[in-house]
């Protein structure tokens, strides 16, 4: 069972990483509708109580209108904002009070429609607003995963330091110790 990365600091941006290593391996982490009520329950908006097929074909293709919107590919835009603005007129999820500890808690659905219009929500608010400069591809090889930088000076570089930062450390490491081991020893004369 794929384990689904949540380091994109944005509901909608941790959506569209569920398709991994974009451009490469294209890691597809929704496989079935099962994936998908997986996915809602590690997100933490509440539960999706079934899932059909053509409720997981929705699912992708709202995220794809995502990934082309947040990383502006123009020409295909018209049908992606299509995709998107019509996600977003279905009901979306409904949050609770709870009393006496002040938390909020989702209310489950049966409707996937109601998961993807709050997702699309987020993704129009993300992109309407001064935020959608901060969305940045995280710098590790292969990785894809988009992110919203919220750090002050805006130098994110990682989806997570100790995932892929630490990881093309370790490999500069590596590289600067093998070329160290290629120069050639001084002359001794
Ligand atoms: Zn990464």
């Amino acid at each position: 069972m794929w384990e689904f990365p949540f380091r994109s600091d944005r509901l909608c941006l941790d959506f569209v990483s569920t398709l991994g290593s974009r451009r490469s391996l294209e890691l597809e982490r929704l496989r079935a509708p099962s994936d998908l009520q997986r996915w809602v329950r590690q997100a933490g908006i509440g539960e999706l109580q079934t899932a059909s097929k053509s409720g997981l074909g929705r699912a992708l293709e709202l995220r794809e209108a995502v990934y082309t919107l947040v990383t502006g590919n123009a020409q295909q835009q018209p049908s992606a904002i299509a995709t998107l603005n019509h996600a977003a007129l279905h009901p979306p999820l409904v949050a609770q009070l709870e009393a006496p500890a002040h938390k909020s808690k989702w209310l489950p659905t049966a409707d996937v429609g109601q998961v993807l219009s709050t997702i699309a929500r987020d993704a129009i608010d993300l992109l309407s607003g001064p935020l959608r400069t901060r969305v940045k591809e995280c710098a590790g090889a292969d990785c894809t995963i988009l992110f919203l930088d919220t750090s002050r000076p805006g130098t994110r570089r990682w989806c997570a330091m100790e995932v892929c930062g630490n990881q093309v450390k370790s490999a500069s490491l590596r590289a600067k110790r093998k070329a160290a081991r290629v120069t050639p020893a001084p002359q001794s004369t």
